[in-house]
């Protein structure tokens, strides 16, 4: 597995970097609310965000996710793990980069199954970063299991009438369209019972029940929506895909989405880490550094360790992605998802503690690090889930031992190389004692 870049490439991350540290740190200080970097209506934030992001254009790092088709760099998932270790140190990050959830995978799925009078209303804009889009799939009575999901839509002529209910649907309140997951086929296997439906924010009968916060928001600043879906008409080509396949369609917008949410992980860990390292060397305690006691010392080498490991996992992922077939990484893509938030948290963890005092307050970003890791172990699937796959994909091959111990029983192991190896043992104990 080959993880390096060529030089050309290794000066775009420089660039990134430095931009990043300088620039883009700068929004998340001057517009620091959870969800800012999506308010359609901070007009001063969002003049100074398009500013940063045409910066970004001009040196071709703009949604470097998309494929050359949709005018992306078609970089491949290693190179982009790098590029997110970086922007993935601040909130505003992806905003300025044209990469955030879920506008990217919501531009594939438009890319890949919407007309041409939607791609031209919806993708080009959101590929531009002119528009937000939203993705309602979690209902309020189930999230992880599709298969209990009641939001329907039947026909009536030559429209689709959406009725139901639909819960966390993030941005909402900033979004341009949803896209939205919906039983279409009831009477299909679980897999084949739903349908995506691309819907206009501003449809007649999508009612915002509320904007929900979550703990790392302001509680009076929730971006993810409860949303109701009263009798909501569409025409017939808002459905994406064909009936039924929408269990098919929601799966591949995921995998990508994962595998990056986990690739700017690393960058949040590395930035607590590296704020451990500073504090360690700064301040002291018993007429010594923080980091000259063994306690901090051995803080340190763990969180460093756990990073790297969990780093090399991302980047195996992502290598597997580029060069192995399709579907090939799906274990190292449940591997990180569920390694992020553990490692994140045992990082984010220690660095709150060598903060003391200060590391549990709001002045400093590991207050929203440690506010964002029961967030990341649950959006997208929670742990458990990712690790039963983990699980099941490792027991598919497993074979069952035909005898009463287990293949690496000692003594069955030993008497069976004892019965291998006997005659040719009694061979040499003859030739010893000849000789
Ligand atoms: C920050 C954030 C952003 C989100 N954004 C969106 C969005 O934009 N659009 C959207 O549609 N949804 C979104 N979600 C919702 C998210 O997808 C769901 O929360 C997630 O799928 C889990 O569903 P649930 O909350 O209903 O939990 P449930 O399905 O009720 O699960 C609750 C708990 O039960 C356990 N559990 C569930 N299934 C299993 C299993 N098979 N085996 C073992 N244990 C299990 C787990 O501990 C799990 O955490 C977001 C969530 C968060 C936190």
């Amino acid at each position: 597995m080959d993880f390096s870049v060529d030089a050309q490439f290794q000066q775009k991350l420089d660039w990134m970097n430095a931009f990043v540290r300088d620039e883009v740190e700068a929004m998340d200080l001057l517009f620091p609310q959870g969800s800012e970097q999506f308010n359609v209506k901070n007009r001063k934030a969002r003049t100074l965000a398009k500013r940063l992001q045409a910066k970004v254009k001009q040196q071709g790092l703009w949604a470097c996710h998309l494929t050359p088709e949709l005018g992306g760099k078609g970089y491949g998932q290693v190179k982009l793990a790098l590029m997110n270790e970086i922007l993935g140190r601040t909130s505003w990050g992806p905003v300025i980069f044209g990469c955030a959830a879920p506008d990217t995978g919501n531009a594939e799925i438009l890319a890949m199954f919407g007309t041409a009078e939607q791609k031209a209303r919806y993708l080009q804009p959101l590929l531009d970063g002119d528009i937000f889009s939203t993705y309602a799939m979690t209902e309020p009575q189930a999230g992880a299991d599709p298969k209990e999901f009641t939001c329907r839509a039947w026909r009536e002529g030559d429209e689709w009438v959406i009725e139901g209910e639909k819960w966390y649907a993030s941005n909402f309140k900033n979004s341009s369209f949803v896209i939205a997951m919906v039983v279409t086929n009831p009477e299909n296997p679980p897999h084949q019972r739903m349908s995506m439906f691309l819907i206009p924010s501003d449809t007649p009968g999508i009612v915002d029940v509320r904007d929900v916060a979550g703990m790392n928001d302001r509680v009076d600043n929730g971006h993810h929506a409860y949303l109701r879906f009263d009798r909501v008409r569409v025409p017939l080509d808002a459905m994406l895909g064909a009936p039924g396949e929408g269990f098919k369609l929601a799966q591949a917008r995921l995998g990508g989405g994962r595998i990056h949410h986990a690739m700017r992980v690393v960058g949040q860990c590395q930035r607590a880490l590296d704020m451990m390292l500073e504090r360690a060397v700064s301040r002291r305690t018993q007429g010594r550094s923080l980091g000259d006691h063994q306690f901090v010392k051995g803080m340190i080498a763990d969180s460093a360790m756990e990073l790297e490991m969990y780093r090399l996992l991302v980047l195996k992922a992502a290598w597997t992605i580029d060069t192995q077939p399709h579907g090939a990484a799906r274990i190292n893509i449940a591997m990180s998802k569920v390694a992020m938030a553990r490692v994140y948290h045992d990082i984010v963890r220690r660095a709150v503690h060598l903060h003391g005092a200060l590391g549990t307050t709001h002045e400093t970003p590991l207050a929203k690090m440690w506010m964002g890791i029961p967030m990341l172990s649950v959006a997208d699937g929670p742990t458990e889930v990712h690790q039963v796959q983990i699980a099941n994909m490792l027991l598919k091959d497993a074979v069952p031992v035909d005898r009463l111990f287990p293949s690496e029983h000692i003594p069955t192991r030993t008497a069976d190389v004892e019965a291998r190896y006997l005659s040719e043992l009694e061979e040499i104990e003859r030739e010893l004692a000849i000789a």
